[in-house]
């Protein structure tokens, strides 16, 4: 129910984890993160509260400056370890975080399996990580462009690849999704407390909208494509 991401020159364990606790609020059954580590695209998750996470972080700890958080209200699936996000697909290359509803994902399920998925959730969100995957053949934003045209539902989605680890992708279609703008340093969040230790810069995206995310900088565009400008929203309250 709440998402987070971080891409900058900090090690972004602690940033995804305070950035949960502010999105707590909004409910959870099960909380995880990914980060890109020295050994590739790294998850770890956990049923239950964040400390238990916490928990698991502190035996092994990921570091690296790239990374997705998610907080689980779980739709499809009961609440499990497994279940939780991120989702990754078979080669582990690909990681989602997913706050919503994929009303195919049956459908969707079905085909995937049918040319040698292997599912291991219970969500529909684990079709999201397969689908990229699979649609993939070199350009995250089109493999992420091509998914969303096949998933009907509510999404915000936060996306990374170890095969273009200095991007991280960010959709919004009927579920809340920000773009925080640092320096050298960007960020996602479900909303504007997960983020605002860091920044007062905002986007907004709307409904049909993404940002590809860079250490350097943030590009939004809608889902099929078009460059799109937007103003920044400048926040000047305080929690
Ligand atoms: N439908 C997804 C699931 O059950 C995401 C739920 C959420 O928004 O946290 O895993």
């Amino acid at each position: 129910c709440g998402i987070v991401g971080y891409i900058g020159k900090r090690d972004s364990q602690a940033i995804l984890i305070e950035g949960l606790k502010k999105l707590e609020y909004r409910g959870y059954d099960s909380a995880g993160i990914a980060v890109f580590t020295d050994n590739g695209l790294e998850v770890s998750k956990a049923k239950g509260r964040l400390a238990n996470l916490e928990g698991k972080l502190q035996g092994e700890p990921l570091h690296g400056s790239v990374g997705i958080g998610h907080t689980r209200w779980a739709t499809h699936g009961k609440p499990s370890d497994v279940n939780s996000h991120p989702h990754t697909d078979n080669s582990a290359k690909f990681s989602v975080v997913h706050n919503g509803i994929i009303e195919n994902y049956l459908d969707l399920k079905d085909e995937l399996i049918a040319k040698g998925h292997v599912f291991v959730s219970e969500t529909d969100t684990e079709v999201i990580s397969h689908l990229v995957a699979d649609e993939y053949d070199g350009n995250i934003i089109e493999a992420v462009q091509r998914t969303v045209k096949r998933m009907r539902g509510a999404f915000a989605l936060g996306v990374l690849t170890e095969f273009e680890p200095e991007k991280l992708v960010a959709v919004r279609f009927a579920s809340p999704l920000v773009i925080g703008v640092g320096k050298g340093e960007n960020f996602i969040g479900s909303d504007i407390p997960a983020i605002l230790e860091h920044t007062r810069d905002v986007y907004i995206l709307d409904d049909g909208e993404m940002a590809i995310l860079t250490r350097d900088g943030v590009e939004l565009m809608t889902t099929e494509g078009d460059a799109i400008s937007k103003e920044i929203f400048h926040v000047d309250w305080d929690l």
